[in-house]
C-alpha cells in the first residue's frame, strides 16, 4: 500500500476514436498523478516483448497484432494505490461484464480491444514502466 505506480496505456482503438482526452480526464479524476507520458507506435517485436506473459494464451498473435496497429499513449499513474485505483477505473477485462462508469464500460469494444491496460501488481507495474520508460523521463515525486 501507500504511494504507488501504474503503467497505463490507452489501446490503438481508443487512440483512434479520439478519446485519449476522455480517458485521461478518468484517471486523473481518481486522485492519480500523470508522471510520464508518450505516444508510441510499438512494432510487432515490442509488442510480442510486452505481451510476452501471455504468450501461451491462444488470443497471444491477435492481441500483438492489435496492440501494434496503431498509436497507443503510454503514461506512468503515481499516487496511493494506484495499481487499484487505476485498476478500478478501467473496469473488468471484457467491456460487456464491465461495471457502469469504467472505462471499460463505457468506451471499451470487446474484450480484446477493451481501450485500455493497466498493471495488477508492484512487480508488474516496475517491469512494465521500466519497458517505456527512462529513469529521467518519469518525473514523481517517488523515483
Ligand atoms: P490488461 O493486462 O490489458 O490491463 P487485464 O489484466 O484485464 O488487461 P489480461 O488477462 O491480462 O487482462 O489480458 C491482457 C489483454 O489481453 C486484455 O486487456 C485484452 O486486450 C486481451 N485479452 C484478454 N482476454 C482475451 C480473450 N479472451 N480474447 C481476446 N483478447 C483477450
Ligand atoms: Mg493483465
Amino acid at each position: 500500500m501507500g504511494t504507488e505506480k501504474s503503467l497505463s496505456i490507452i489501446k490503438p482503438e481508443a487512440v483512434e476514436h479520439r478519446l485519449i482526452g476522455e480517458i485521461v480526464r478518468r484517471l486523473e479524476g481518481t486522485g492519480l498523478r500523470i508522471v510520464a507520458a508518450k505516444l508510441l507506435h510499438l512494432d510487432l517485436e515490442k509488442a510480442r516483448a510486452f505481451y510476452a506473459v501471455h504468450r501461451e494464451r491462444p488470443f497471444y498473435s491477435s492481441l500483438t497484432e492489435y496492440i501494434a496497429s496503431g498509436p497507443i499513449f503510454v503514461s506512468v499513474l503515481e499516487g496511493e494505490n494506484a495499481i487499484s485505483k487505476n485498476r478500478e477505473m478501467m473496469g473488468a477485462t471484457d467491456p460487456s461484464k464491465a461495471a457502469e462508469g469504467t472505462i471499460r464500460c463505457q468506451w471499451g469494444t470487446d474484450v480484446e480491444k477493451n481501450a485500455v491496460h493497466g498493471s495488477d501488481a508492484p512487480e508488474t507495474a516496475a517491469w512494465e514502466i521500466s519497458f517505456f520508460f527512462q529513469p529521467e523521463e518519469i518525473h514523481g515525486i517517488h523515483k
